[in-house]
Formats: structure tokens, C-alpha cells, sequence
């Protein structure tokens, strides 16, 4: 399976999963729908699938046009299904979607929203989580707790090393600044930074991060108990 960044609004990225040889894709998290629906006529490919990780409008904003165009249909959040516009199929914790070969394990992961999950394509060994687990960084916590974040993180984290992160903004740099004021003998930070700075440079995204380079860089997985967690997600909202 192919995976497309589509870079949108100001920072966000949605993804398409596309099974080459069928012609058909998924989408997760539209932003809007131009940029999305520019890629499919430019490639001749028939989108299926609208997946939405939470309700927030920079990941679903191009979900009812994107359906009214290709007749696809919005999968979401059961607990979210009265706040996902358009939403046709409701998924629940530790369900595994399917449709033909696309295969995807639904992870709930609250904190940033109570309704937020990660899609886990296994086969593929990507996960999608929104704006759960950034590279280097975590979501804002909206609406959960800061022990449901911490959860939700670890969760996470117990996904095979090679895991792909695809997450829902371009927040790397950023987010490495405030890691390094933490952790500034860190050999894995510094080069992974080097890296970064080289890629945005020559206009391209620091994404897929992986899980192992996420355990040794993000300061978030790095703490572990919530105490710590929590100190360092109000220390960053002030960042
Ligand atoms: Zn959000
Ligand atoms: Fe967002």
C-alpha cells in the first residue's frame, strides 16, 4: 500500500492509503478537500474511505465534499458519531477494520479528545494518530485527563519499533526545541534534529517519524509516571 502526504490548511497533514493496483484509497483526517481531490484526479484514483482520528475541524473539514464527490463513506468514533460531520460507519476500541486490503486496528486514545483514536494499518506497519502522539511531541489535552493522555501515549508505545508515526501536523521543530531544553545530552535528539532541519530545508516533511526513534527523542515517552507527564505537558503549553 502507497501512503501520500497531502500537506493542508497551514500545518496539517492528511494521509492517502492507496491500493495501487485496485486504483482505490482511504483518506485520514481531510482537512480540506482540494488538495485531497487535486491528487486523486491528478493519479485517476476512487477514494472509499473517509477516516477521521477526532472531531476537531482542521481533520474533518473536507469530509462532506470529499463524500458528495466520490460517493466514500466517513468512518469514526462511535462515542463521536454525534460530532463527525457525514459519519456513515461508527468503529469502537480494539476493533479491526476491513475493507478489501485495507486493514486497520482501531486504538482508542483520549486525552487531546475524548473521542480521539489512532488507525493502526499493521500490515503496513503505520499508525495514524491524529493529534495524539506528534513527532516529539503530544497533543494538547482538550478534554481528557492528564492520566488519559499518559494511557493513551503508552498505548502507543507498545507498537512494534519499525511502527511508522503519521501524525496531524507539522510540529516537529518546534516540538525538538523544547525537548532539547530537557534532555540536552541526548545523542538520538541531536541528530534526529540535524535531520529534521535538512528536510524542511529542501520543503519536505519530517514525517513518518518511528517508534523507536519517538521512544528515544520525545520527551513525552520518556516520562514515565503521570507526575512527570503532567509537568512537562503544562511546561510546554507555555513554551
Ligand atoms: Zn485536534
Ligand atoms: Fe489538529
Amino acid at each position: 500500500m502507497k501512503i501520500e502526504i497531502i500537506p493542508c490548511l497551514q500545518d496539517n497533514y492528511s494521509y492517502l492509503i492507496i491500493d495501487e493496483k485496485k486504483k482505490i484509497a482511504c483518506v485520514i483526517d481531510p482537512s480540506e478537500s482540494d488538495p485531497v481531490i487535486k491528487y486523486l484526479e491528478d493519479n485517476k484514483i476512487d477514494l472509499k474511505f473517509i477516516l477521521n482520528t477526532h472531531h476537531h475541524y482542521d481533520h474533518v473539514g473536507g469530509n462532506q465534499k470529499l463524500k458528495k464527490i466520490y460517493n466514500a463513506s466517513v468512518v469514526g468514533f462511535e462515542g463521536d458519531k454525534h460530532r463527525i460531520p457525514e459519519i456513515d460507519i461508527v468503529v469502537h476500541d480494539q476493533q479491526n477494520w476491513k475493507y478489501e486490503n485495507f486493514e486497520a486496528k482501531i486504538i482508542h486514545i483520549p486525552g487531546h479528545t475524548l473521542g480521539h483514536i489512532c488507525f493502526y494499518f499493521y500490515n503496513d506497519k503505520s499508525a495514524f494518530t491524529g493529534d495524539t502522539l506528534f513527532s516529539l511531541g503530544c497533543g494538547k489535552i482538550f478534554e481528557g485527563t492528564y492520566s488519559q493522555m499518559y494511557e493513551s501515549l503508552k498505548k502507543i508505545k507498545e507498537l512494534p519499533d519499525d511502527t511508522k508515526i503519521f501524525c496531524g501536523h507539522e510540529y516537529t521543530l518546534n516540538n525538538s526545541k523544547f525537548c532539547l531544553t530537557h534532555d540536552q545530552d541526548n545523542k538520538h535528539l541531536k541528530n534526529k534534529i540535524i535531520e529534521i532541519q535538512k528536510k524542511l530545508q529542501n520543503n519536505l516533511p519530517t514525517i513518518p517519524s518511528t517508534i523507536k526513534e519517538e521512544l528515544e527523542c520525545n520527551i513525552f515517552l520518556k516520562a514515565n509516571n503521570v507526575e512527570t507527564f503532567s509537568k512537562l505537558r503544562d511546561l510546554k503549553d507555555n513554551f
